[in-house]
């Protein structure tokens, strides 16, 4: 921890002092576009605007390891300044802080300080921050498991090698798109358990996965592992994801290799990366296993995670449908679930994943999988919450949902907050069903 996660620091920009998902402890990145700014480029969300890094690097401030991380903000992506390592973005935080604290000498110089750094996000669009290269997306809820496994085999929910290693599948990176983008209904292979043959038709199980997601910053040589212990400083930062998945076109094509067509139609995440920085008030310990689990193997365990390797982040879903829409009726939350229910922390996937020698690039993706709870309203998928279908929602124009319908918009939101810490948070990740 250090002076950016001080509780008591305060921005001179008004829209971080209230309540807002960007306060100055939080200081997320991601790329945006906006007229007067040229090309597309990396931003740092404060309050209800962005600060063009670019242009704080022109103010001849920045020491030399932050402008040198500066100096890749002119790109549509994240992925060099993710390269640089993890010495040159706390660098870049740290100045940036400073910069927009009450107290800044920047500001008391320059009282024109905000129309030469800052962008109202109102004014911008809001890109897809990465150039994603790989995407791995991982099944670390043990709740979702042995919910979903329950539905499948009532006897024997959880299957043997859940508790020795974090189940994943390679999910597919160039259907990854940022928030806001509209998701069209997949057409797929459906079979009836009561027919002999399936038909091509669009999918009646449209569902989403509430996820968090990790973008890799400093990367490995194939051949290479990532040991656990330095797993997380490779780590860049987190954002949400929202895993869409067709549970019709799932069922009858994932035996025997896993999720294909069901899941590589759209991936959604949202535009800020919060770093692994500034979530860092936020850590906690890792799951604790039930007694009679088995104990981690020593590649998958290190006492830094056992301590430490949890990030404490609340996820919630809401969803409002065309309908909601027209009566002019708010988004309805459907469920709020927490990361600290994952059985695997981030670094063991990570450590378990480059274990074989796989090699990560920067910005390559992975995603937690599912997050649910113990508890019915902490389930973080429609497959769960309406039971396949068995328990359908209600919504307050009195339309009921089993799974998506055409018009339907999913809103995830997650964020972090703690007793003596300053609240931070995700923002959005949006996106609305369009028709087949
Ligand atoms: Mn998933």
């Amino acid at each position: 921890m250090n002076e950016t996660h001080d509780p008591r620091r305060i921005s001179w920009v008004e829209s971080a002092q209230g309540t807002t998902d960007f306060p100055i402890q939080n200081l997320p990145f991601g790329v945006f576009r906006s007229d007067g700014r040229g090309d597309p480029r990396v931003g740092i969300a404060i309050g209800d605007q962005i600060v063009d890094v670019s242009a704080c690097a022109h103010l001849g401030r920045l020491g030399e390891s932050a402008a040198t991380a500066a100096a890749v903000c002119d790109l549509p992506v994240l992925n060099h300044l993710m390269e640089l390592g993890r010495e040159h973005w706390s660098a870049l935080r740290r100045e940036v802080s400073l910069l927009l604290t009450a107290d800044s000498p920047a500001f008391r110089a320059d009282s024109r300080l905000g129309e030469k750094i800052l962008v109202p996000k109102s004014e911008a669009e809001l890109l897809l921050p990465v150039r994603v290269g790989d995407y791995t997306d991982f099944y670390a809820s043990v709740h979702h498991a042995t919910n979903v496994g329950s539905m499948f085999r009532p006897d024997n929910p959880l299957l043997p090698n859940y508790k020795w290693l974090p189940i994943g599948y390679h999910g597919r990176a160039s259907s990854i798109v940022p928030s806001g983008t509209p998701v069209r209904r997949p057409q797929g292979q459906l079979k009836d358990p009561n027919s002999d043959a399936p038909v091509f038709a669009p999918t009646r199980g449209l569902d989403y996965e509430m996820e968090v997601g990790c973008f890799v910053g400093g990367g490995n040589a194939l051949g290479n592992s990532v040991p656990i212990e330095a797993a997380e400083e490779r780590m860049f930062g987190l954002c949400l994801v929202n895993d869409w998945s067709a549970r019709d076109i799932q069922t009858w094509e994932y035996q025997p290799l896993g999720p294909f067509l069901a899941k590589n139609f759209a991936t959604t995440v949202s535009p800020w990366v919060v770093t692994l920085e500034a979530l860092e008030p936020f850590r906690i310990p890792a799951f604790e296993r039930a007694s009679g689990d088995p104990a981690p193997l020593p590649h998958l365990d290190s006492r830094a995670n056992r301590e430490r390797g949890g990030v404490d982040v609340t996820v919630e879903v809401s969803l409002c449908t065309a309908g909601m829409r027209d009566a002019g009726l708010p988004e309805q939350r459907v469920s709020r679930g927490r990361m600290a229910d994952l059985y695997w922390t981030l670094a063991q996937m990570f450590a378990h994943h480059t274990s074989n020698g796989c090699n990560f690039q920067p910005g390559d993706l992975f995603a937690t999988g599912t997050i649910s709870g113990p508890g019915k309203d902490a389930r973080g998928c429609l497959l769960e919450l309406t039971w396949r279908g068995a328990e359908p929602l209600t919504l307050p124009t009195g339309e009921t949902r089993k799974f998506l319908e055409d018009g339907d918009e999913v809103i995830m939101r997650g964020y972090c907050e703690r007793p003596g810490t300053a609240r931070i948070g995700f923002g959005e990740c949006r996106g609305v069903v369009l028709p087949a």
